[in-house]
């Protein structure tokens, strides 16, 4: 039995939400079960992988260009399992990925154009994991991006004046969901798409060195997380509210799909 309380298990959704990453895989290491639970429920998803992922590998004698049409291929084939509507690679430099005005720009284009209730993020303030480890660079500047392009870049017509003058019109994301958080303050009960969530992870062959543990390390992690609402599985998140529902989309049945 868990020592503390539980917590209830968070159930809001979004009727569209966009997942912005750093690198091909990130998404799915991250929140896909809860981007397939959303799906399957009616939401649209769209996935924004910042870089191609071109320094992912560990022999110095492959070419940075093909490894990063092999991750993107790797990456649309476990988004298709995931059920996101599509994927925009931003071709940034991996390993070198920054906060910068070309970066948030560019989010800014896919997040005006997309027009997402909720934003997942990875939380920028993780540089060091609870459970051990560094935070990679490019995870901590694409989630300070992704936030620094939800506020106040996206809403503000003044910020990219070019991009409203090319019919990108101004739009308020409502919500963020950063995770891999050391400060969760929710939890999705991902029982259901747990297994999706490990078969997308399996289309990364090139990232996985040890693919017949994948299976059980992604459930102790899924676990883990499970124990604070009492659920077998479950993705945790720190939900920052920007803009209150009216009405609430996903909290009455049948309010997303209409
Ligand atoms: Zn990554």
């Amino acid at each position: 039995m868990p020592e503390t309380t539980l917590q209830e298990p968070h159930d809001w959704r979004p009727n569209r939400f966009m997942v912005i990453v750093a690198h091909p895989d990130d998404a799915d290491f991250g929140p896909a079960a809860t981007a397939a639970k959303w799906i399957d429920a009616g939401s649209v998803g769209r996935l924004v992988c910042c870089t191609s992922g071109d320094a992912g590998g560990d022999d110095w004698r492959i070419d940075p260009l093909e490894l990063a049409a092999t991750r993107e291929a790797e990456q649309l084939a476990a988004a298709a399992a995931v059920g996101y509507e599509g994927v925009a690679f931003l071709h940034q430099p991996d390993g070198a990925l920054a906060n910068d005005l070309a970066l948030r720009e560019q989010l800014v284009r896919e997040i005006r154009t997309f027009r997402p209730d909720a934003v997942l993020a990875m939380d920028p303030e993780t540089l060091f994991h609870h459970d051990g480890g560094i935070n990679h660079t490019d995870h901590r500047a694409a989630g300070i991006a992704a936030v620094d392009a939800v506020y106040p870049a996206a809403r503000n017509a003044m910020s990219f004046p070019w991009l409203a003058r090319d019919g990108l019109a101004p739009y308020t994301v409502r919500r963020l969901y950063l995770f891999w958080s050391n400060s969760p303050s929710a939890w999705v009960d991902t029982t259901a798409t747990l297994a999706r969530r490990i078969g997308a992870l399996r289309a990364h062959a090139s990232q996985i060195r040890h693919p017949e543990k994948l299976d059980e390390r992604m459930r102790a992690w899924a676990r883990a997380e499970g124990t604070a609402i009492g659920a077998d599985a479950a993705d945790a998140f720190r939900v920052i509210v920007i803009e209150e529902d009216e009405p609430a989309p996903g909290e009455s049945e049948g309010a997303a799909a209409s």
